[in-house]
């Protein structure tokens, strides 16, 4: 048994565990998923940039920020409840 990989953030001391969680290395914001990631980053200029997550439609959760579930997930948790 080994314990879950800590990954470290050098940039802002940020820890997490969560395999498939994206850490933005340039705005230090924490996300759920690389999907959600991917959403708040912007082409525009020679590196991209980083949009406000709350401005892409992204919803803080247990301190990342994720995308709405999708439809179909939303279904399954309400038929669930
Ligand atoms: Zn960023
Ligand atoms: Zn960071």
């Amino acid at each position: 048994m080994s314990p879950p990989p800590t990954i470290w953030c050098a940039g802002c001391g940020h820890l997490w565990t969560a395999l498939g969680a994206a850490h933005c290395t340039a705005c230090h914001e924490h996300f759920g998923s690389v999907s959600a990631f991917d959403r708040h980053r912007g082409a525009a200029g020679e590196r991209g940039h980083c949009h406000d997550p709350a401005a892409v439609g992204l919803v803080r959760r247990d301190g990342a920020w994720r995308g709405e579930p999708m439809p179909a997930e939303a279904l399954a948790l309400r038929g669930a409840a």
